[in-house]
């Protein structure tokens, strides 16, 4: 269909569209697995995207955004000041340089990969005067190589009985990305081995911990990830298309 409004509008419109089927997608998944669509937060993954399409995910009613990058997020934070109740996660690595910052501009931090992290954001948001941060700990169901605390490693271990000093933390749960797999099915043994490692830490008492939070999912795995009990899927490419770069 050949329309004349501006370009803009078009993306605005494009973007509204993809998470309005997203939320039906979700309603479905959740439905399958007897869940509440509403205990599913769509956080919506904003890396290389400009922020007149962050805009019109807002206006959509978006209101989790994740973004990658500290530097990227901090070069597009100012346009995006006037957002009222968005929250934005770093959802990427996050180099030690880089932890004032990152505590300075985020709304949580959901890829705590490492005990000396977690110390440094700890720190941090001390020094900044702040509200305890919400994180999350970032767990490697799959690839070693790639990011993340292993389930049964020491360094884990260490983490959640650390997590009662660590004051200035509010451990929400746990995150994972699954080894890219082309059938969506591929991912659903990672999916359930985290829900089964935040089943198994919920059980304890940690205190500083509430462990609700289980964040796995992206644009091409999503449903599996809550039937699996997700209970926050990060949508980039299903919402904004491509990215930039
Ligand atoms: C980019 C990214 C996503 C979104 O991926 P899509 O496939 O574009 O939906 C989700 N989580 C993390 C950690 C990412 O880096």
């Amino acid at each position: 269909m050949i329309t004349h409004s501006a370009p803009a509008k078009d993306i605005a419109k494009q973007v509204a569209e993809n998470i309005s089927q997203i939320r039906g997608r979700i309603s479905e998944a959740a439905k399958r697995a007897g869940r509440n669509p509403d205990d599913i937060t769509l956080m919506a993954v904003t890396k290389t995207q400009p922020p007149e399409k962050i805009i019109a995910a807002y206006e959509a009613g978006i209101r989790a955004f994740g973004e990658n990058r500290v530097q990227e997020f901090a070069a597009k934070r100012e346009q995006l000041s006037d957002l009222p109740d968005a929250t934005f996660a770093l959802i990427g690595q996050l180099q030690s340089n880089k932890v004032n910052k990152a505590v300075e501009l985020f709304s949580a931090i959901h890829s705590v990969d490492s005990l000396r992290l977690a110390e440094r954001i700890n720190a941090a948001v001390e020094r900044s005067g702040r509200e305890p941060l919400p994180v999350a700990i970032e767990i490697n169901t799959g690839d070693p190589v790639k990011a993340g605390l292993a389930p049964d490693s020491p360094e884990l271990e260490q983490l959640l009985s650390s997590a009662p000093r660590l004051l200035h933390l509010r451990i929400e749960g746990l995150m994972t990305i699954p080894p890219f797999t082309e059938d969506s099915e591929g991912a659903r043994p990672y999916f359930r081995r985290l829900r089964e490692l935040r089943d198994s830490i919920a059980t304890r008492p940690l205190s500083g911990t509430s462990m609700d939070l289980l964040s796995m999912g992206m644009s091409h795995d999503f449903e599996v990830a809550i039937e699996e009990g997700s209970t926050c899927v990060r949508i980039g490419t299903a919402i904004f298309g491509e990215r930039q770069k």
